[in-house]
């Protein structure tokens, strides 16, 4: 089962995604960690997105592309995958398209987490992290220490810039202006587009992703 996450950020889909991931035993990929392994590992394309960020350029479509379909071609992601924050833009979803094709695959659904925008400001708003391990907290103020750290390199907890209610604002709107799009993309292209509720406790979501998905 091959499904793709969107949703806003701050919308929950990550631990949505790790969830499913788990219950359904194949593998969450989210454009950061496979780029990040590719570089590791050095392989090719890993190698072209290397040299790509010591430039200070954006890693282009096509070598994430690449990067993606290795990923989905390794036998880890033979019954399927969860990808996370991978499709953002059209051109995006026209490429997972192509590389699904290749590789004779197919998606099985285009899972939308929906939150309102004012929840997710004040979700974020009221989220901290770790400065040490990036771990965020809910509920925890600024200064306070994490608790998940070794004594000796224990982080402090402080509100990132990006959590500020305005940034918010903005990160939304980005969202909407190229996401947006994409979901007519899918639409207009015979996607199983499923829309979920993301409100609410963490169990009370899965339980509305898995009834959506008919787990
Ligand atoms: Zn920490």
């Amino acid at each position: 089962m091959i499904i793709v996450l969107l949703g806003p950020p701050g919308a929950g889909k990550g631990t949505q995604g790790e969830h499913l991931s788990e219950e359904l035993a194949i593998p969450k990929i989210a454009t950061g960690d496979v780029l990040r392994a590719a570089v590791r590992e050095g392989t090719p394309l890993g190698l072209a997105a290397k040299a790509a960020m010591e430039r200070g350029d954006l890693v282009p479509d096509d070598v994430i592309l690449g990067i993606m379909k290795e990923a989905l071609a390794s036998p880890s992601a033979a019954r399927g995958a969860i990808l996370d924050g991978v499709i953002r833009t059209t051109p995006q979803a026209e490429g997972l398209a192509r590389v699904l094709a290749e590789l004779g695959r197919t998606l099985d659904a285009v899972l939308v987490v929906d939150v309102p925008d004012e929840a997710i400001v004040e979700r974020l708003s009221a989220r901290t992290v770790c400065d040490v391990c990036q771990r965020p907290f809910t509920g925890r103020a600024p200064g306070e220490r994490c608790d998940a750290d070794d004594h000796e390199l224990q982080g402090t907890l402080v509100r990132r810039k990006d959590d500020e209610p305005d940034a918010i604002r903005n990160r939304l709107a980005v969202y909407q202006r190229q996401t947006a799009p994409v979901i007519d993309w899918y639409r207009t292209h015979g996607a199983a587009l499923k829309f979920v509720d993301g409100m609410g406790t963490q169990d009370e979501v899965l339980t509305r992703i898995r009834t959506t998905l008919g787990l």
